[in-house]
């Protein structure tokens, strides 16, 4: 079970609130995602806060797909945030709802804000629009078509809804001040003309509201009482707070928190679906992907994410957070939950000379030393091994305790072993197999005369091991921060071009056949894996999630120098 987070700023107002009876002891939050593409990590922030707060206090927390732009929005993406959202461990009940359920209303309200002479249709197009709106430092200037008559506009505005105009010939928008020291405020438009089906409303519509001139409506619909939003929409606050003063309706309470930024992460959507759309990644869910969805390929946990959520906290000012610590999380999850298992990823066959031609032994091995409860598993073992290429040294450097010619080592589990030759291959001098002797009385993985080995490999029994995919990923990009370019140039040259490493013969020992899809597995000695849904009753696939070595740890030390 998550913990309880501590108290934060959004809390302690939620909290203070409930003291003063301020919303007569209701709660209610809401996670409003744009259906154009898949949540990543920063929205798992957002959905920890929303719907850990309803949940906290009792109250509501609404799911609302925040529909606007046909254009952009599809029904694969609302149900993959269904999916995400619930695999995250959230429940929004019988609040699903979609800001095109709100269309007729809003359509009414920007009649009724014509009608008070509130807003107006406007014929310059975006080019234009853009050039009148003015800088932070110059003022807008007022549009042509700023004195229309109410009835001029009516009229238009119902021209517009019965699909007279082209797109981008007209919009709506709201009578402000153009000269507004926020831009936001300078007749920003409710309106616009796009000729699409949408998903839900079809071809009834050939307007649609901005996400502007819906969301705080929208909250206001719902009767949200905490409408919890990063900063950037802080300077829009003022807008919504306008078109609900002028509509005279209930206004929920906004807050402002920090988006959360990762390093070597990209976290726009944009951005995503370029990396999509220009096959840099293998879809929306390739396990290197900071999406929801990419990150449970990976083999993150609901848990470990909503732990992470919980430690990072909410702050009021932007920050960045290093993927050190996300990992961090990560293996502290994963420590608790993995099951240990031994996989030989790039295989050296070992030959046990003095070791029986047919005997088969079964070795008990703890499934996870973190918790007794998960019990042991029998072992296969037998005169020919496979072991880790990389545990075997010809010639070792001083510091290598793994197996070399005349040097003893201990199998896991198993026995002590001797290596006596080495079999190369004539041509290419290439090492085919290594050729060793087993103490029988080591049996267990001690010896009885108290002789000590400094090396314990990993291996398993070739008779027994099944063949199996391994991926290996890195980092998708080489940049502490991505969105930059070296030298101005584009972010995609920060891509890294060895984020995968994929290894086609790997041995695992033949229990691993039990596992199921998404499973989080430990290899012993090479890291934290988990079973892809490529896997196939033929072959087992593996990603690896994250690697045994934690350098949080190491980055806390230097920063405490
Ligand atoms: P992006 O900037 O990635 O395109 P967005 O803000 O346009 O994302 P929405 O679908 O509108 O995506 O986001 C839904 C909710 O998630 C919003 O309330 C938004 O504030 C929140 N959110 C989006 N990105 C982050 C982030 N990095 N950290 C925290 N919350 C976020
Ligand atoms: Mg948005």
């Amino acid at each position: 079970m998550t913990k309880t987070p501590g108290p934060d700023f959004i809390r302690t107002i939620v909290e203070e609130d409930m003291k003063t009876n301020k919303w007569n002891g209701r709660i209610a939050t809401r996670f409003p995602p744009e259906p154009n593409g898949y949540l990543h990590i920063g929205h798992a922030k957002s959905i920890c806060l929303n719907f850990g707060i309803a949940k906290q206090y009792d109250g509501e927390c609404h799911l609302r797909f925040d529909d606007t732009n046909p254009a952009k929005e599809e029904q694969e993406y609302i149900d993959s945030i269904k999916d995400n959202v619930r695999w995250l461990g959230f429940d929004w009940g019988e609040h699903e709802y979609y800001t095109s359920s709100y269309f007729d209303r809003l359509y009414e309200w920007a009649v009724r804000l014509i009608e008070s002479g509130d807003a107006y249709v406007c014929d310059l197009d975006a080019e234009q629009i853009k050039e009148y709106r003015g800088t932070l430092t110059e003022p807008g200037r007022n549009s042509p078509c700023r004195d229309r008559s109410v009835e001029e506009n009516l009229a238009l505005f119902e021209k517009m809804k019965a699909g007279e105009f082209d797109e981008g010939s007209h919009v709506l928008r709201a009578k402000i001040d153009m000269s507004s020291p926020n831009i936001n405020m300078r007749d920003p438009v409710m309106y616009r003309i796009i000729k699409a089906n949408h998903p839900r409303t079809g071809g009834k519509w050939c307007i649609y509201p901005t996400y502007d001139f819906a969301h705080g409506q929208s909250d206001s619909i719902e009767r949200i009482t905490h409408s919890i939003c990063t900063l950037e929409f802080e300077d829009h606050r003022p807008l919504y707070d306008w078109y609900l003063d002028k509509l005279g309706e209930h206004h929920p309470r906004q807050i402002e928190f920090a988006r959360l930024n990762i390093t070597y992460t990209l976290l726009s959507k944009r951005r995503l679906i370029t990396l999509v759309e220009e096959g840099h990644v293998d879809g929306w869910d390739d396990p290197r992907m900071p999406t929801i969805s990419g990150l449970r390929r990976r083999g993150f946990t609901p848990e470990s994410i909503r732990d992470f959520c919980r430690r990072i906290g909410v702050a009021k000012s932007d920050n960045t957070i290093e993927i050190e610590y996300l990992e961090h999380c990560l293996r502290e999850d994963l420590n608790k939950r993995a099951q240990r298992v031994m996989v030989v990823l790039n295989p050296l066959k070992v030959v046990i000379e003095n070791y029986p031609d047919d005997l088969e032994e079964e070795f008990d091995a703890v499934n996870n030393p973190e918790d007794e409860v998960m019990g042991t598993r029998k072992v296969p073992f037998s005169k020919e091994l496979y072991i880790e290429r990389d545990d075997f040294m010809e010639d070792p450097p001083r510091k290598f305790f793994r197996l070399a010619p005349g040097r003893e080592v201990r199998l896991r589990y198993a026995y002590f072993i001797r290596c006596t030759d080495v079999v190369k291959d004539d041509a290419t001098g290439e090492i085919k197999e290594l050729i060793c002797t087993y103490d029988p009385l080591t049996r267990g993985g001690d010896a009885p005369d108290g002789r000590r080995v400094k090396g314990t490999l990993h291996w398993v029994s070739a008779r027994h091991a099944k063949t199996c995919e391994v991926r290996l990923y890195d980092r998708l990009f080489t940049k502490l921060n991505p969105a930059r370019g070296k030298r101005g140039r584009d972010w995609r040259t920060n891509i890294n071009p060895d984020s995968v490493v994929i290894l086609n013969n790997c041995k695992m020992e033949p229990f691993i056949e039990c596992m199921k899809r998404f499973d989080n597995i430990q290899f012993e000695r090479t890291g934290y894996f988990c079973v892809d849904p490529d896997t196939t009753p033929e072959k087992f696939v593996f990603n690896r999630t994250v690697s045994l070595r934690d350098s949080w740890a190491k980055i806390q030390k230097s920063q405490k120098k």
